[in-house]
């Protein structure tokens, strides 16, 4: 859970109230405040980026940073709803700047149009409460994972191919970390994938951030919850850390 802070919630904002006003039903003006105050980072501006990065947009999370180095191309248009046709050409971590300002002027998006390496990694996700897997590769994902369990940052796992993706919520030196349940990346292809797959474990990842800031719910805490659109079935697997772990394995 984001820390409560000092101030109040939305600072009795009528406009504030009235624009969430569906969401503090759930989790109050308090829940509010926290997401307000809540600093996340999402790696990567493409298919599950768009998702989880619109609506926690919407949402009224206080501040986004978005990472990618990528520029728009005609093939990303199936599944990364936040670039349209106009974009194609244009730096992607740009483009969500643009449209996450016009979705809530009253998000701080800012914008590293950078690709995630060892060297920068840290950088990346300074400063944030907690960070939004939304990459394409294990490689970049095993970085994040580690700094992530470096600076007990909670990272918030997806993942898609085809009809099907999976998610799992990382709580340092609680829960199983990425490499625990991934212990070596698959093989790098470019992979097949619908929109619709992206918005399904988007929007997961999403609620799973939300909940985490606001305190509210059961988390995915060693879950992998795995869809399969194909047969339209949802299932869940326990995971549990590994204590050899190269990663998390020292980690209390
Ligand atoms: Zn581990």
């Amino acid at each position: 859970m984001v820390d409560a802070g000092v101030d109040v919630a939305v600072d009795g904002d009528e406009r504030g109230l009235n624009r969430y006003e569906r969401q503090i039903k759930i989790f109050g003006e308090e829940g509010q405040g926290r997401l307000r105050r809540a600093k996340v980072t999402i790696a990567g501006a493409g298919g599950l980026g768009s998702v989880s990065a619109a609506y926690l947009t919407v949402a009224g999370v206080g501040r986004i940073r978005v990472v990618d180095h990528d520029v728009v191309e005609l093939s990303n248009l199936n599944r990364q709803i936040l670039h349209w046709e106009k974009d194609i050409g244009r730096e992607k971590a740009e483009s969500f700047e643009e449209k996450l300002s016009q979705m809530n002027s009253e998000v701080e998006v800012a914008v590293m149009g950078q690709r995630i390496s060892e060297d920068n990694v840290a950088d990346v996700v300074k400063g944030s409460d907690l960070i939004v897997d939304a990459m394409d590769n294990f490689q970049t994902r095993y970085l994040l994972n580690r700094v992530a369990l470096e600076k007990k940052i909670p990272l918030f796992h997806g993942g898609v191919y085809g009809f099907e993706g999976q998610v799992t919520t990382i709580i340092p030196g609680k829960t199983a970390c990425l490499r625990c349940v991934f212990p070596e990346a698959p093989a790098p292809e470019t992979f097949p994938v619908i929109g619709a797959t992206c918005g399904v474990i988007g929007c997961i990842q999403a609620t799973e951030v939300v909940k985490y800031i606001v305190g509210a719910g059961e988390l995915l805490k060693n879950r992998l919850l795995v869809w399969d659109g194909l047969d339209a079935r949802m299932e869940e697997f326990a995971v549990e850390r590994n204590p050899a772990c190269e990663d998390c394995g020292e980690l209390r």
